[in-house]
């Protein structure tokens, strides 16, 4: 848990940090979660002076026009140790950058990358000119110098059609929403692993800043139907199997439906339902209170309205 007079106080040491000539550089770790497939793990917690903002999970997968990110993390500086980890292991320079959806922790990294290689869903590509801007305020007053050039880069490849396949590797393209407006989800086909982005976290709590949990709820019903093998989730540990993050992700979402609507008519204010009781068996979920604590503040505006009508207006 972390308080805003800690993030503060952070951002304000990352400010200060060239003046100590300390220099900012992200360590990134592969590990081999399929054939030709590297899973770099974000940190399970908020974004951070002490992570960099380097809390989402990226995908590498080789092929033989060169490796396939899928997201690019949260600063050019990220980007660009993305770039020489992918040379590092495969040879050679990235060909293409999926953006699963919206978020900056997944997408400011694109700033190291040409446009024309950048791919994402038409409607992402809309919001992110649209409220790509005002996300970078945001991230660099959270992050200071981690931040430093980083400069969204609006993606030139549009993805339009089910499948896309890279140097001979088939990709299946799942457009679909509910953790954000445009969310994708990428299957790849010769191995069967699911590369989920948001849609599923494991062993995390699931964030709810654009979230709409009935759409949300539908996508993880045609995730779970599709056949895959594994799953890369977009927050917390790979998931050997289908469909244990999936569910998983669900239960919450359920909970935490039902919980905030209970609180609403039961009279809670939203401090009072920031402080429900979590169920035990989201003990193994981190950041389990801090995004309690952020849905109440995403939902509870709209739950009163829709739960507690004017006395007129019943
Ligand atoms: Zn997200």
């Amino acid at each position: 848990m972390i308080d805003r007079r800690t993030l503060i106080a952070a951002a304000s040491a990352a400010l200060a940090a060239p003046v100590l000539g300390q220099a900012l550089a992200y360590r990134l770790t592969p590990h081999t979660v399929g054939d030709g497939i590297w899973l770099i793990r974000g940190a399970d917690a908020p974004i951070a002076r002490d992570n960099g903002g380097a809390i989402a999970n990226i995908t590498l997968i080789a092929t033989d026009a060169g490796p396939v990110l899928i997201d690019a993390g949260p600063s050019l500086r990220y980007g660009e140790a993305l770039q020489a980890l992918a040379k590092t292991l495969t040879g050679k320079p990235v060909e293409r950058v999926y953006l699963t959806h919206l978020h900056p922790d997944h997408s400011y990294g694109d700033a190291a990358f040409a446009p024309a290689i950048v791919a994402a869903t038409p409607g992402l590509i809309a919001t992110l000119t649209r409220d790509g801007p005002g996300f970078a305020d945001g991230m660099y007053r959270l992050l200071g110098d981690w931040m430093r050039g980083t400069e969204l880069r609006i993606p030139g490849h549009v993805v339009s059609s089910p499948q896309e396949v890279v140097g001979g590797r088939t990709f299946r393209m799942l457009p679909l929403s509910g953790h954000s407006a445009d969310d994708l989800a990428i299957l790849d086909e010769a191995t069967g692993t699911l590369v989920a982005g948001d849609l599923v976290f494991h062993d995390r709590a699931p964030s709810t800043p654009h979230a709409d949990l009935p759409t949300w709820r539908r996508s993880l019903d045609t995730l779970k139907g599709l056949g895959h093998r594994t799953l890369i989730p977009g927050h917390g540990p790979f998931d050997p199997t289908p469909n244990a993050a999936i569910d998983q992700t669900r239960d919450w979402i359920d909970w935490l439906d039902a919980a905030l609507r209970r609180a609403v008519t039961d009279g809670l204010d939203m401090v009072e339902a920031g402080d429900l009781p979590i169920p035990p068996r989201f003990a193994t979920l981190a950041a389990a209170r801090y995004e309690l604590q952020r849905s109440v503040a995403h939902f509870y505006p709209t739950l009163e309205r829709t739960l507690l009508p004017r006395v007129d207006a019943r």
